[in-house]
Protein backbone atom coordinates (compact mmCIF):
# COMPACT_ATOMS: atom_id res chain seq x y z
CA UNK A 1 0.00 0.00 0.00
CA UNK A 2 1.44 3.71 -0.76
CA UNK A 3 0.23 6.72 0.98
CA UNK A 4 -2.47 8.72 -0.15
CA UNK A 5 -3.97 12.13 0.11
CA UNK A 6 -7.04 10.67 2.19
CA UNK A 7 -4.71 9.65 5.00
CA UNK A 8 -3.99 12.67 5.69
CA UNK A 9 -7.33 14.08 5.67
CA UNK A 10 -8.38 13.58 9.20
CA UNK A 11 -11.74 11.04 8.62
CA UNK A 12 -11.81 7.41 8.85
CA UNK A 13 -9.03 6.45 6.23
CA UNK A 14 -6.34 8.49 8.24
CA UNK A 15 -6.95 6.05 10.99
CA UNK A 16 -5.52 3.31 8.95
CA UNK A 17 -2.51 5.39 8.43
CA UNK A 18 -2.66 6.30 12.08
CA UNK A 19 -2.52 2.65 13.39
CA UNK A 20 0.76 2.02 11.53
CA UNK A 21 1.88 5.31 12.69
CA UNK A 22 1.16 4.56 16.64
CA UNK A 23 2.53 1.33 16.82
CA UNK A 24 5.11 2.34 19.24
CA UNK A 25 6.03 0.06 22.65
CA UNK A 26 6.81 3.47 24.26
CA UNK A 27 3.92 5.65 23.85
CA UNK A 28 2.83 6.62 27.28
CA UNK A 29 5.06 8.46 29.26
CA UNK A 30 2.70 7.59 32.75
CA UNK A 31 -0.29 9.74 31.77
CA UNK A 32 -1.94 10.30 28.69
CA UNK A 33 -0.04 8.83 25.39
CA UNK A 34 -0.10 8.48 21.74
CA UNK A 35 -2.84 5.43 22.20
CA UNK A 36 -5.23 7.79 23.68
CA UNK A 37 -5.35 9.92 20.09
CA UNK A 38 -6.10 12.75 21.74
CA UNK A 39 -5.88 16.34 21.01
CA UNK A 40 -2.64 16.49 23.18
CA UNK A 41 -0.47 13.87 25.56
CA UNK A 42 -0.67 14.21 29.28
CA UNK A 43 2.46 13.79 31.17
CA UNK A 44 2.76 13.79 35.20
CA UNK A 45 5.74 15.40 36.63
CA UNK A 46 5.80 15.61 40.58
CA UNK A 47 2.23 16.69 40.52
CA UNK A 48 1.71 18.95 37.46
CA UNK A 49 -0.37 17.68 34.69
CA UNK A 50 1.99 18.91 31.41
CA UNK A 51 0.21 18.80 28.62
CA UNK A 52 2.34 18.16 25.17
CA UNK A 53 0.90 18.22 21.44
CA UNK A 54 2.89 19.10 17.94
CA UNK A 55 1.37 19.53 14.56
CA UNK A 56 2.87 20.51 11.28
CA UNK A 57 1.17 23.00 8.97
CA UNK A 58 1.05 22.80 5.20
CA UNK A 59 -1.96 25.35 4.22
CA UNK A 60 -2.63 26.19 0.63
CA UNK A 61 -2.74 29.84 -0.18
CA UNK A 62 -0.37 30.40 2.52
CA UNK A 63 -2.38 33.77 3.08
CA UNK A 64 -6.40 33.07 3.04
CA UNK A 65 -9.11 35.37 4.32
CA UNK A 66 -8.84 35.70 7.35
CA UNK A 67 -5.55 34.42 8.40
CA UNK A 68 -2.34 32.45 7.09
CA UNK A 69 -0.20 29.92 7.66
CA UNK A 70 1.33 32.04 10.55
CA UNK A 71 -1.53 32.20 12.80
CA UNK A 72 -2.59 28.61 12.15
CA UNK A 73 0.91 27.20 13.11
CA UNK A 74 -0.06 28.53 16.50
CA UNK A 75 -3.43 28.53 16.99
CA UNK A 76 -3.65 24.72 15.98
CA UNK A 77 -0.94 23.85 18.72
CA UNK A 78 -2.42 26.50 21.32
CA UNK A 79 -5.98 24.92 20.66
CA UNK A 80 -4.54 21.02 20.93
CA UNK A 81 -3.22 21.90 24.49
CA UNK A 82 -6.70 23.83 25.14
CA UNK A 83 -8.56 21.00 24.74
CA UNK A 84 -6.70 18.94 27.24
CA UNK A 85 -7.35 21.59 29.59
CA UNK A 86 -3.75 22.85 29.02
CA UNK A 87 -2.64 26.40 29.28
CA UNK A 88 -0.46 27.42 27.00
CA UNK A 89 3.15 28.40 28.09
CA UNK A 90 5.68 27.61 25.42
CA UNK A 91 5.70 26.82 21.65
CA UNK A 92 8.62 25.78 19.41
CA UNK A 93 8.91 26.57 16.08
CA UNK A 94 10.26 24.32 12.47
CA UNK A 95 10.41 25.74 9.87
CA UNK A 96 11.13 24.28 6.44
CA UNK A 97 11.24 27.07 3.29
CA UNK A 98 11.41 26.59 -0.33
CA UNK A 99 14.10 28.17 -2.20
CA UNK A 100 12.95 31.27 -3.49
CA UNK A 101 10.43 32.05 -0.70
CA UNK A 102 9.93 36.18 -0.15
CA UNK A 103 11.56 37.17 2.79
CA UNK A 104 8.79 39.96 3.21
CA UNK A 105 6.32 36.86 3.46
CA UNK A 106 8.20 35.24 6.28
CA UNK A 107 8.43 38.68 8.34
CA UNK A 108 4.52 38.68 7.61
CA UNK A 109 4.03 35.15 9.00
CA UNK A 110 6.38 35.52 11.66
CA UNK A 111 4.41 38.80 13.00
CA UNK A 112 0.97 37.07 12.53
CA UNK A 113 2.40 34.23 14.98
CA UNK A 114 3.46 36.84 17.63
CA UNK A 115 -0.21 38.37 17.37
CA UNK A 116 -1.63 35.03 18.07
CA UNK A 117 0.97 34.32 20.94
CA UNK A 118 -0.14 37.41 22.73
CA UNK A 119 -3.49 37.06 22.32
CA UNK A 120 -3.50 33.69 24.61
CA UNK A 121 -0.28 34.41 26.70
CA UNK A 122 2.43 32.20 24.99
CA UNK A 123 5.49 32.53 24.33
CA UNK A 124 7.54 31.48 20.98
CA UNK A 125 10.67 29.66 22.99
CA UNK A 126 12.43 27.69 20.65
CA UNK A 127 13.15 27.05 16.91
CA UNK A 128 15.00 25.53 13.54
CA UNK A 129 15.13 26.50 10.19
CA UNK A 130 15.82 24.28 7.18
CA UNK A 131 15.71 25.44 3.45
CA UNK A 132 15.23 23.02 0.22
CA UNK A 133 16.17 23.31 -2.94
CA UNK A 134 13.31 24.90 -5.40
CA UNK A 135 10.79 22.53 -6.08
CA UNK A 136 11.70 20.05 -3.06
CA UNK A 137 8.47 21.28 -1.79
CA UNK A 138 5.73 23.34 -2.30
CA UNK A 139 6.67 27.05 -0.39
CA UNK A 140 6.65 26.90 3.49
CA UNK A 141 5.72 23.69 6.36
CA UNK A 142 5.96 25.40 9.95
CA UNK A 143 5.95 22.24 12.64
CA UNK A 144 5.02 23.60 16.04
CA UNK A 145 5.06 22.12 19.44
CA UNK A 146 3.74 23.24 22.29
CA UNK A 147 3.60 22.70 26.89
CA UNK A 148 1.42 23.84 28.96
CA UNK A 149 -0.04 22.92 32.22
CA UNK A 150 -3.72 21.64 32.95
CA UNK A 151 -5.27 21.59 36.10
CA UNK A 152 -8.13 20.09 35.34
CA UNK A 153 -7.10 17.36 32.48
CA UNK A 154 -10.34 17.18 30.06
CA UNK A 155 -10.34 14.93 27.61
CA UNK A 156 -12.07 13.82 24.52
CA UNK A 157 -13.41 10.19 25.75
CA UNK A 158 -15.53 11.84 28.97
CA UNK A 159 -19.49 12.13 27.42
CA UNK A 160 -21.73 11.03 29.76
CA UNK A 161 -25.64 10.39 29.39
CA UNK A 162 -27.55 13.43 30.20
CA UNK A 163 -24.22 15.63 29.17
CA UNK A 164 -25.24 18.45 26.33
CA UNK A 165 -23.30 19.41 23.53
CA UNK A 166 -21.85 22.85 23.09
CA UNK A 167 -19.92 24.51 20.30
CA UNK A 168 -18.79 28.44 20.27
CA UNK A 169 -19.89 29.53 16.70
CA UNK A 170 -20.45 28.77 13.51
CA UNK A 171 -19.15 26.13 11.61
CA UNK A 172 -17.17 24.98 8.37
CA UNK A 173 -15.69 28.54 7.91
CA UNK A 174 -12.44 27.58 7.52
CA UNK A 175 -12.77 25.05 5.06
CA UNK A 176 -14.95 26.67 3.25
CA UNK A 177 -13.15 30.02 3.16
CA UNK A 178 -9.85 27.65 1.65
CA UNK A 179 -11.77 26.16 -1.01
CA UNK A 180 -13.71 29.32 -1.97
CA UNK A 181 -10.52 31.24 -2.14
CA UNK A 182 -8.62 28.23 -4.37
CA UNK A 183 -11.79 28.23 -6.55
CA UNK A 184 -11.65 31.72 -7.44
CA UNK A 185 -14.99 32.33 -5.62
CA UNK A 186 -15.44 36.14 -4.35
CA UNK A 187 -17.41 36.25 -1.21
CA UNK A 188 -15.61 39.36 -0.24
CA UNK A 189 -15.25 39.39 3.15
CA UNK A 190 -18.06 37.33 3.73
CA UNK A 191 -16.55 33.97 4.23
CA UNK A 192 -13.24 34.11 6.42
CA UNK A 193 -11.16 31.00 8.10
CA UNK A 194 -12.08 31.24 11.85
CA UNK A 195 -8.67 30.53 12.73
CA UNK A 196 -8.11 31.84 16.68
CA UNK A 197 -6.02 31.16 20.00
CA UNK A 198 -9.21 29.30 22.20
CA UNK A 199 -7.24 29.49 25.69
CA UNK A 200 -8.92 32.16 26.84
CA UNK A 201 -12.50 31.05 25.58
CA UNK A 202 -11.83 27.49 27.33
CA UNK A 203 -10.27 29.25 30.37
CA UNK A 204 -13.61 30.97 31.24
CA UNK A 205 -15.95 27.95 30.66
CA UNK A 206 -13.27 25.95 33.10
CA UNK A 207 -14.36 28.26 35.48
CA UNK A 208 -17.80 28.93 34.76
CA UNK A 209 -18.37 24.99 35.18
CA UNK A 210 -17.55 20.89 34.78
CA UNK A 211 -16.34 20.00 31.40
CA UNK A 212 -16.92 16.29 30.76
CA UNK A 213 -15.22 16.25 27.11
CA UNK A 214 -13.57 18.91 24.45
CA UNK A 215 -12.42 18.33 21.37
CA UNK A 216 -11.74 21.12 18.35
CA UNK A 217 -13.40 20.01 15.24
CA UNK A 218 -10.10 20.53 12.54
CA UNK A 219 -10.03 18.14 9.86
CA UNK A 220 -12.87 15.82 8.78
CA UNK A 221 -15.10 18.68 10.40
CA UNK A 222 -17.67 18.68 13.01
CA UNK A 223 -18.61 15.23 11.58
CA UNK A 224 -15.50 13.31 12.40
CA UNK A 225 -15.01 15.06 15.90
CA UNK A 226 -18.21 14.54 16.97
CA UNK A 227 -18.33 10.87 16.63
CA UNK A 228 -14.74 10.01 17.89
CA UNK A 229 -16.14 12.03 20.95
CA UNK A 230 -19.34 9.36 20.49
CA UNK A 231 -16.89 6.78 19.82
CA UNK A 232 -14.49 6.76 22.41
CA UNK A 233 -16.78 7.64 25.30
CA UNK A 234 -19.29 4.92 24.60
CA UNK A 235 -22.62 6.91 23.89
CA UNK A 236 -24.94 8.22 21.04
CA UNK A 237 -25.38 11.85 20.89
CA UNK A 238 -28.95 13.38 19.11
CA UNK A 239 -27.72 16.52 17.65
CA UNK A 240 -30.68 19.52 16.62
CA UNK A 241 -29.92 20.78 13.07
CA UNK A 242 -31.87 23.75 13.52
CA UNK A 243 -29.76 24.94 16.46
CA UNK A 244 -26.40 24.33 14.70
CA UNK A 245 -24.60 27.48 13.89
CA UNK A 246 -23.82 27.88 10.13
CA UNK A 247 -23.34 30.97 8.27
CA UNK A 248 -25.60 31.91 5.28
CA UNK A 249 -22.73 32.80 3.13
CA UNK A 250 -20.48 28.89 4.49
CA UNK A 251 -23.94 27.14 3.53
CA UNK A 252 -24.57 28.75 0.04
CA UNK A 253 -20.92 28.54 -0.63
CA UNK A 254 -20.95 25.11 0.34
CA UNK A 255 -23.63 23.93 -1.62
CA UNK A 256 -22.30 25.20 -4.47
CA UNK A 257 -18.72 23.60 -3.86
CA UNK A 258 -20.51 20.51 -3.30
CA UNK A 259 -19.24 20.01 0.06
CA UNK A 260 -21.17 19.44 3.48
CA UNK A 261 -19.85 22.11 5.86
CA UNK A 262 -19.92 20.07 8.56
CA UNK A 263 -17.55 18.03 6.78
CA UNK A 264 -14.74 20.63 6.68
CA UNK A 265 -11.88 22.01 8.61
CA UNK A 266 -12.19 24.65 12.38
CA UNK A 267 -9.61 26.39 13.84
CA UNK A 268 -11.05 28.19 16.23
CA UNK A 269 -14.23 26.13 17.38
CA UNK A 270 -14.32 23.94 20.43
CA UNK A 271 -17.34 20.88 21.19
CA UNK A 272 -17.35 20.72 24.73
CA UNK A 273 -20.09 18.21 26.39
CA UNK A 274 -21.01 19.07 29.66
CA UNK A 275 -23.77 18.17 32.43
CA UNK A 276 -26.95 19.33 31.53
CA UNK A 277 -27.07 21.52 35.11
CA UNK A 278 -23.74 23.62 33.92
CA UNK A 279 -24.87 24.05 30.40
CA UNK A 280 -26.13 27.81 30.89
CA UNK A 281 -23.25 29.24 32.96
CA UNK A 282 -20.88 27.70 30.78
CA UNK A 283 -22.63 28.97 27.64
CA UNK A 284 -23.20 32.67 29.41
CA UNK A 285 -19.11 32.28 29.69
CA UNK A 286 -18.30 31.31 26.58
CA UNK A 287 -20.70 34.05 24.70
CA UNK A 288 -19.06 36.82 26.49
CA UNK A 289 -15.52 36.11 24.64
CA UNK A 290 -15.33 37.39 21.00
CA UNK A 291 -14.68 33.95 19.82
CA UNK A 292 -17.61 32.29 21.09
CA UNK A 293 -20.57 35.27 20.77
CA UNK A 294 -22.55 32.20 18.56
CA UNK A 295 -22.06 30.08 20.79
CA UNK A 296 -25.00 27.38 20.88
CA UNK A 297 -26.15 24.15 22.46
CA UNK A 298 -26.75 22.00 19.44
CA UNK A 299 -27.59 18.32 21.27
CA UNK A 300 -27.53 15.77 24.12
CA UNK A 301 -25.77 12.49 24.74
CA UNK A 302 -27.94 9.61 25.37
CA UNK A 303 -27.13 6.07 25.74
CA UNK A 304 -26.32 3.88 22.33
CA UNK A 305 -23.59 4.44 19.71
CA UNK A 306 -24.60 6.97 17.20
CA UNK A 307 -24.94 10.44 16.58
CA UNK A 308 -27.99 10.88 14.82
CA UNK A 309 -29.50 14.52 13.33
CA UNK A 310 -32.90 15.52 14.23
CA UNK A 311 -33.86 17.51 11.11
CA UNK A 312 -35.54 20.27 10.82
CA UNK A 313 -38.53 18.66 8.96
CA UNK A 314 -38.90 16.67 11.73
CA UNK A 315 -36.74 13.57 10.59
CA UNK A 316 -33.38 12.06 11.70
CA UNK A 317 -30.66 11.07 9.94
CA UNK A 318 -27.01 9.82 11.33
CA UNK A 319 -24.73 11.89 11.09
CA UNK A 320 -21.47 9.82 9.85
CA UNK A 321 -17.85 10.03 10.13
CA UNK A 322 -16.41 11.16 6.85
CA UNK A 323 -13.80 8.83 5.12
CA UNK A 324 -11.78 12.65 5.28
CA UNK A 325 -12.20 16.03 4.96
CA UNK A 326 -12.63 16.85 1.13
CA UNK A 327 -10.23 19.71 1.01
CA UNK A 328 -6.20 18.47 1.02
CA UNK A 329 -4.09 20.93 2.68
CA UNK A 330 -6.24 23.02 4.88
CA UNK A 331 -4.03 23.26 7.86
MG1 LIG B 1 -7.28 18.57 17.92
Amino acid sequence: MKVNLMHGAGGEVMGELLAVLTRFEHRNAGGIGLEALDDGAVIPVRGTNIVFTTDSHVVRPVFFPGGDIGRISVCGTVNDLAMMGGRPIALSCGMIIEEGFLVEDLERIVRSMDHALGECGASMVTGDTKVLERGALDGIVINTAGIGIADTVVRDSGLQEGDLILVNGTLGDHGIAIMAERAGLKFGEQIRSDVAPLWNLVEGALAAGTIHAMKDPTRGGFASAINEMARKSGVSIRITEESVPVRKSVRSAASMLGIDPLQVANEGKVIMGVPGDAAEDILAAIRTHPYGRDAAIIGRVEPGAHVIMETAIGGERFIEPPVGDPVPRVC
